[in-house]
């Protein structure tokens, strides 16, 4: 596996599950196989819990790609990934999650470091990229949730996944805490203000 965020203090998987679950308890999502992920941005939005920003996919800025912005606390998505989004798209709901992942489990620039340790440190564990892809999956489909009879498109149609999520979705419920997760498609580095 490739080191791809920044080093943030060191989560399980079954420490990630157990936030997802917090969260998703406090959002009364407790028993809700499909999160509505943008209906949920949008509320958060308007609470100011949350900002989201919709840029232009040619924003070179942001090179096509969903940041978090812990210091204005926003969530910066590209206008393709919000469409997709809306239109139950698993792969930028997936996204979407991820970033929200950021938030929940409070990766900030005081928490990073803006250089990454030496290779053999390296842990995924300490990963922020790696502990928001683990939040999303779990998030999106609580392992608590799934019925392991279920088919990969049966899972994928009830939690709003894609194929490939959905696939471990399922291994998730069986084992949780011994799967890899998935890997988003949030910028590299995203829960830093850096260039
Ligand atoms: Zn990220």
């Amino acid at each position: 596996m490739r080191r791809r965020g920044y080093i943030v203090p060191p989560l399980s998987r079954q420490k990630i599950l157990s936030k997802s679950n917090q969260c998703r308890e406090a959002l009364n999502l407790g028993d809700r196989k499909y999160i509505p992920i943008i209906p949920l941005l949008e509320i958060m939005h308007c609470h100011d819990i949350l900002n989201t920003e919709i840029c232009d996919d040619a924003d070179v800025a942001y090179r096509g790609e969903a940041f978090y912005d812990p210091a204005e606390k926003k969530i910066i998505i590209p206008d393709s990934v919000y469409c997709a989004a809306c239109s139950n798209q698993g792969r930028a709901r997936f996204t979407v999650a991820h970033e929200l992942g950021h938030f929940f489990l409070g990766h900030t620039v005081a928490f990073g470091r803006n250089d990454y340790c030496d290779d053999n440190e390296w842990r995924p564990f300490i990963d922020s990229e790696w502990q928001a892809d683990n939040f999303a999956g779990f998030f999106l489909a609580a392992p608590h949730l799934i019925n392991m009879h279920s088919t990969t498109n049966q899972v994928s149609i009830e939690f709003g996944l894609s194929l490939q999520a959905a696939e471990i979705a399922i291994k998730n419920a069986k084992k949780p805490g011994k799967v890899p997760g998935l890997m988003g498609t949030c910028g590299t580095g995203s829960v830093l203000n850096n260039t």
